[in-house]
């Protein structure tokens, strides 16, 4: 593995989305890495000129595109062994296969889990994550630790929950055992390892949470400046169900509003069936929504309106949600979204296409502001922390023989490439702050 502060050179077809719509491709290019950040982004023969060939460690690879590292805003650490499982929509889908599952995450089950979890992330090229564990405390102090070892950036947090729970614990002690534990678990974890771990309080959703739960949550999120992570208008059973239970709510997001859930540092879940004054809020407030398209498209839930909320200024990042997503493959996740947004076209003749880039943006850039990380991840630029992904192009190729072809391939090319072709099979390398947290058994087999 590569040390923090080694310093060291990638060269590759650097590819990434500064803004949404924008985007920046170095056929070849290079990286300069040292003490985990990005020291220098340029041509790779003017950096290997304007530095003695003795200073630095290159590593090439062939034929390869460096990304951003990919950021997954919204996952469940608890589910993943039950992905692709299930024909039912949320809330059914919920009790037959998830509820079982999560009840059964915890001790040698979440100890032995856990960390091929985050090895998965790493494998595939994921280098931020955001997830829920289950409701036990030793589920998230375990998926914390399996963090820590992995490399990979975490925002975890307790599944809490006091209405219509799957735990032992008695439903008169629920509310305060969930606020003690996450709050128990934020003084631990949040901001360790340099900060590359931190805390998010967890509230499940307006159904299974009581309103004292979610204040509660909210004011704990402030008090520690932590993140907060709940699901907001996935599904119209979901909707009904929150309206009977806060009938003096306006919507659904005023249920959040009120409770003081809605923060620059909160991400929403989903968020598909919106009103205006609802989108109007989430701006205002300046909460960011994680968009789940190939978990919306496996539960049927509904097509997300991303023009609408990308218009209200809102910032939107991508989420696998797994095991309603049935992979952690963010390439994937891409596909879904674009394929959400054609799928609205046959509906509304005036939307137009999701880019394989904007797709891109989604999950780098877009993610990292959603996360408020936009200064420190997410493109490349001199100073940001290295976080990066090495693809192996040639392998995407429907003939992978013909390698030759790859010089004619614009940044737009590759992108699309990787988003309809590419997966962990492709992803050679994965670096989190200039360290290697994932490289290919083949690597030593290539060219
Ligand atoms: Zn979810």
């Amino acid at each position: 593995m590569q040390s923090d502060n080694s310093r060291f050179g990638l060269r590759g077809f650097l590819i990434d989305a500064p803004e949404f719509g924008a985007l920046r491709g170095r056929p070849n290019g290079a990286l300069i890495i040292q003490n985990g950040r990005i020291a220098e982004v340029g041509d790779y023969d003017d950096l290997r000129r304007l530095h003695p060939p003795n200073s630095i460690q290159w590593i090439n690879r062939g034929t390869v595109a460096i990304f951003p590292g990919l950021i997954d805003c919204h996952t469940h650490l608890p589910q993943y062994s039950v992905v692709a499982r299930g024909e039912s929509e949320l809330l059914p889908w919920l009790r037959q296969h998830i509820f079982p599952i999560e009840r059964e995450f915890t001790g040698p089950r979440a100890r032995e889990e856990a960390p091929q979890f985050f090895h998965e992330l790493a494998r595939n090229g994921t280098t931020t994550v955001m997830a829920y564990a289950a409701i036990y405390e030793d589920s998230c102090d375990i998926g914390f630790e399996a963090a820590r070892r992995s490399g990979v950036r975490t925002i975890l947090g307790k599944m809490m929950m006091d209405l219509a729970s799957y735990g032992q614990i008695q439903p008169k002690k629920i509310l305060s055992v969930s606020l003690v534990e996450s709050e128990r678990l934020c003084r631990k974890w949040h901001k360790a390892e340099n900060g590359l771990l931190e805390y998010a309080f967890s509230p499940r959703f307006a159904v299974t949470c009581s309103e004292k739960l979610m204040r509660g949550a909210g004011e704990l999120a402030a008090r520690f400046g932590a993140y907060i992570q709940t699901h907001l208008a996935e599904n119209r059973e979901e909707l009904e169900k929150v309206h009977h239970l806060h009938m003096t709510a306006r919507d659904y997001t005023d249920v959040y509003e009120k409770c003081g859930l809605l923060t620059p540092r909160t991400v929403l879940g989903h968020c598909i069936h919106l009103n205006p004054r609802e989108i109007a809020t989430i701006a205002a407030a300046r909460s960011g929504v994680a968009h789940c398209p190939s978990s919306n498209l496996f539960l049927g839930s509904g097509l997300m309106k991303l023009d609408q909320l990308l218009k209200a200024g809102i910032n939107v990042g991508l989420g696998s949600d797994v095991a309603a997503g049935p992979e952690l493959n963010m390439w994937r996740v891409m596909r879904a979204a674009i394929e959400v947004q054609k799928a609205r076209m046959a509906y509304e003749p005036n939307l137009r296409p999701l880019r394989p880039s904007e797709a891109l943006y989604l999950a780098t850039r877009g993610g990292a502001c959603v996360l408020g990380k936009s200064a420190a991840i997410g493109t490349f630029h001199a100073g940001k922390e290295a976080d990066l992904i090495v693809m192996d192009i040639a392998s995407m190729l429907p003939y992978p023989q013909n390698r030759n072809w790859t010089p004619s391939l614009t940044a737009e090319d590759v992108i699309a490439l990787c988003i309809y072709r590419g997966g962990p099979d492709a992803n050679l390398e994965t670096y989190v702050r200039g360290r290697r947290i994932y490289q290919a058994p083949n690597l030593q087999n290539l060219p």
